[in-house]
């Protein structure tokens, strides 16, 4: 039962405004999902009394962040209840900027049935009937809703909206100035031979990634590691977030090279991979229990975002290098041998 406090609480899709630089901060509050699929309040637990989670992460922080594959996860998952099998009565654009592609027309979605939604890395498959697969990358702003029809459609963050057939609409709206969410529409069987998905490299959950792949892949680009996970040619669906929880998982330093790792070291990079992504797939789905997911839950992530406050295995201050619009949060007792590397932000700053 939920308790007083809890109901008077942040729910926890509700955007959340918080001092870190990079968080985006829309013109106007963000309303949650409106349909929540068997989700309450209480489905999230008491967001107000603080849980430790790690010892030292409390509930409540929610961050926009790239949507990755836990939280991608999580929204196909959720949707598919609510669009799957449902025919789009009608699109209406207003934003083109989301339109990656023309030929076919976006309208000729119109009077297709939604009849399956995948995961695809960090991209959504739609495959609609009629020989269409429509595919959203969110980017880092963009989102998705379903709304009762006609709610909101002059809204300022709407970028497009599915009428579908009983009385909803499947929107995606996208915050902030910086407009990168898009949107792909193929005749099925072509969309695996161009871009967003040709060129991606394994599902880190599928039975293919195995050690030898990954050393295989460490092999052939030198890199440091965390843009090598980032790069979705070798492993798909690993941003900023979750590249630091596995380095910190892992006991490996953001900044060691590929090439330079040790049997022991590709063991657990490639342990590490597997078992953060499987447990953040796990606690996303407890955390957004039925309802779309708007932000990134902070309080699931152990280093990612947790600059300065102890590492929840060796207590040293989480340290933080700030790289062009990436910020890299490590433990330097456990990942770097105790070193502090440099902030470069500040180092050009000072320059
Ligand atoms: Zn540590």
């Amino acid at each position: 039962m939920p308790t007083e406090v809890a109901r008077s609480a942040r729910p926890p899709n509700e955007f959340v405004p918080s001092p870190s630089a990079d968080t985006f901060r829309p013109v106007r509050p963000i309303g949650r999902c409106v349909i929540t699929a068997g989700t309450s309040e209480a489905a999230f637990g008491s967001p107000a009394a603080p849980v430790t989670v790690g010892e030292t992460r409390q509930r409540g922080a929610y961050t926009a962040g790239m949507p990755e594959l836990p939280f991608v996860e999580a929204l196909v998952e959720n949707l598919r209840p609510l669009a799957e099998g449902r025919t789009t009565e009608d699109v209406i654009v207003r934003s083109v900027y989301v339109l990656k592609t023309f030929d076919p027309p976006v309208t000729d979605i119109k009077g297709r049935r939604i009849a399956a939604i995948h995961r695809r890395g960090k991209l959504l498959v739609f495959d609609l009937t009629g020989g269409l697969v429509m595919i959203i990358h969110l980017r880092r702003n963009g989102r998705l809703q379903v709304v009762p029809r006609g709610k909101g459609r002059t809204a300022r963050d709407l970028a497009i909206t599915f009428a579908l057939d009983g009385g909803m609409d499947l929107r995606m709206i996208e915050m902030g100035p910086k407009k990168a969410a898009s949107l792909w529409l193929f005749p099925a069987g072509q969309e695996t031979k161009t871009e967003p998905l040709a060129g991606l490299g394994l599902e880190p959950l599928s039975p293919e990634f195995t050690r030898e792949a990954l050393a295989d892949m460490l092999g052939v680009e030198r890199t440091h590691l965390k843009r090598f996970l980032g790069l979705q040619r070798h492993v798909v669906g690993i941003g900023n977030a979750f590249s630091d929880e596995i380095l910190w998982e892992a006991r490996l330093s953001p900044q060691a090279m590929t090439t330079s790792l040790d049997g022991d070291e590709v063991a657990r990079l490639h342990g590490a991979i597997r078992r953060v992504l499987e447990e953040a797939v796990a606690s996303h789905r407890r955390e957004f229990a039925g309802s779309l997911p708007m932000r990134e839950p902070v309080h699931l992530l152990r280093v990612h975002r947790h600059g300065k406050e102890p590492c929840p295995r060796c207590g040293t201050p989480i340290a933080v290098i700030y790289y062009e619009d990436r910020e890299t949060y490590y433990c330097p007792t456990c990942q770097a041998g105790g070193r502090v590397y440099a902030d470069r932000r500040r180092s050009r700053l000072l320059r």
